[in-house]
Order: structure tokens, then sequence, then C-alpha cells
């Protein structure tokens, strides 16, 4: 199976990526927290994507563009993968096209995640992620079950997004809408294009994306 989900930021991409990955056995694959990963660790790429992420802009086409097709050539790639965060502009949705063409990767549906923007400034604003193992929570929404404890590893180091602040999401909304919903005619016209109810409780939406999958032709997974 090869995905991709798009949505605005907020919208549960990162949730549902985890938790079809494991329930498909395929690799999510988050441009996100692969540039996080290249910033923590204080590399060329990750010095000059820094400040454009803390901005709430897009880092460049090339960058992302040049990361992804690193990721796309690993092996474990060829079980399938979740695209979590790409594409996130037009130029980008074409280099992918060729990509997946020149590595001979079918695309079996592009899911959109549909959140209003009010409830994505409210999910955006308690999201935090656990330090040690990535798990996602949220204050409101997904707390963990013994406060300051994370359920999958038992940490208690958690991290909140430089860029989930209020004044940076407001940039972010409007870079989602002037530069990545342009992307959604392109998967359209190719009928590819699923919409899903994103406002739902997460494993609603996690059912609706399975069914969506199911109409796109992919087995569903084998503990279903
Ligand atoms: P979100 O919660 O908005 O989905 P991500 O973790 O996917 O956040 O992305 C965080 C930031 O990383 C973006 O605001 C952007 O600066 C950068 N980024 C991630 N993916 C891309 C991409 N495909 N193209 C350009 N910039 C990206
Ligand atoms: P994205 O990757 O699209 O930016 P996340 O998956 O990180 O979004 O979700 C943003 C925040 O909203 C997280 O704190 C997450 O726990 C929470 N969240 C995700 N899906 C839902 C949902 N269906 N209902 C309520 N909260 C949700
Ligand atoms: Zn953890």
């Amino acid at each position: 199976m090869n995905i991709i989900l798009l949505g605005p930021p907020g919208a549960g991409k990162g949730t549902q990526a985890k938790i079809l990955q494991d329930r498909y056995g395929v690799a999510q694959i988050a441009t996100g927290d692969m540039l996080r990963a290249e910033v923590k660790a204080g590399t060329e790429l990750g010095r000059a994507a820094k400040a454009v992420m803390e901005s709430g802009a897009l880092v460049s086409d090339e960058i992302i563009i040049g990361m992804l097709r690193n990721r796309l050539s690993q092996p474990d790639c060829r079980n399938g993968f979740i695209l979590d965060g790409f594409p996130r502009t037009v130029p980008q949705a074409q280099a992918l096209d060729t990509m997946l063409a020149e590595q001979k990767f079918d695309l079996d549906a592009v899911i959109l995640l549909k959140v209003d923007e009010a409830v994505l400034v409210e999910r955006i604003s308690g999201r935090f992620t656990c330090a040690h193992c990535g798990a996602g929570y949220h204050d409101k929404f997904h707390p963990t079950g013994v406060a300051g404890v994370c359920d999958k590893c038992g940490s208690h180091d958690f991290v909140r997004r430089p860029d989930d602040k209020a004044e940076v999401v407001k940039d972010r909304l409007v870079a989602y809408n002037a530069q990545t919903a342009p992307i959604l005619p392109y998967y359209e016209q190719k009928g590819r294009l699923h919409v899903v109810d994103g406002m739902a409780a997460m494993d609603q939406v996690t059912a609706e994306i399975e069914g969506a999958l199911r109409r796109a032709g992919v087995a569903a997974p084998a503990t279903a």
C-alpha cells in the first residue's frame, strides 16, 4: 500500500499515519519529522530549514524533494509507505509522480483529512509529543493515561514544537491555503482523492480511512 495523507496542520495526519503504519505494516514517511531530526542533529540541511520552519513558511521544494528521493530509495519503502506532510506544493506533487514512475511505485490513494480551521488551532495548541518514542498526545483530546508518563514507553520527557505557538500557526495555515490546497485538484483529476471527515473521533477517522482504502482496492490489514 502506497498512500498520501493530506490535510492542514493539526488535521491528524501524524496520528493516523502512526496507526496505519502499525496496522498495515508500512513505513510512515513524515517530512516534518525528518526535518526536525536534521535540525536536532545540526546538519547543513537542518541549519537551512530551521528558521524557515520556525517562521511557519515551507522549506524549499529543492531541499524537500531531494530528501524524499533519498528516503524512497531505501529498501523498506518496497513494503509500502504513507506519505505524511508531502507533497505540500504543486511542484512537489509533480516531482513525486516522476519519482514514483522511476521507482515503479503505484499510488493507491490520496486521503484528505478535512477539519475546520478553529478546530485546527485548538488541536495544535494542545499538541505534545514523547521526547523518547515520538508518541503524540493532546492536553484535552488525547492525554497520557497517567499524568506526565508516556503510555507507550514510560518516559517522563515531552516536547512541544516551537512552531505550534499561536502566532506561527496562523502563518502555517496561510501557507497551507496558498501553497498546499492547490494540489487537491491535481489528485482529484487523477481520480485518486478521497475526502475523509477529520473532525470525528480518532478511531472513527481511522475507520473512515480504512473504508476509503478498501474502495481504492487496498486489501484490509490481517488483524482488522
Ligand atoms: P504539520 O503539523 O503542519 O503537518 P509538519 O511536521 O508536517 O507539520 O511540518 C512542519 C514544518 O516543516 C512545516 O511548517 C514546513 O516548514 C516544514 N515542512 C514539512 N514538510 C514539508 C514539505 N513537504 N515542504 C515544505 N516544507 C515542509
Ligand atoms: P498533523 O500531523 O496533521 O499536524 P497531529 O496528528 O499531530 O496532526 O494531530 C494534532 C493534534 O490533534 C494532536 O495533539 C493529536 O493528539 C490531536 N488529534 C489528532 N486527531 C484527532 C481527532 N480525531 N480528534 C481530536 N484530536 C485529535
Ligand atoms: Zn514514549
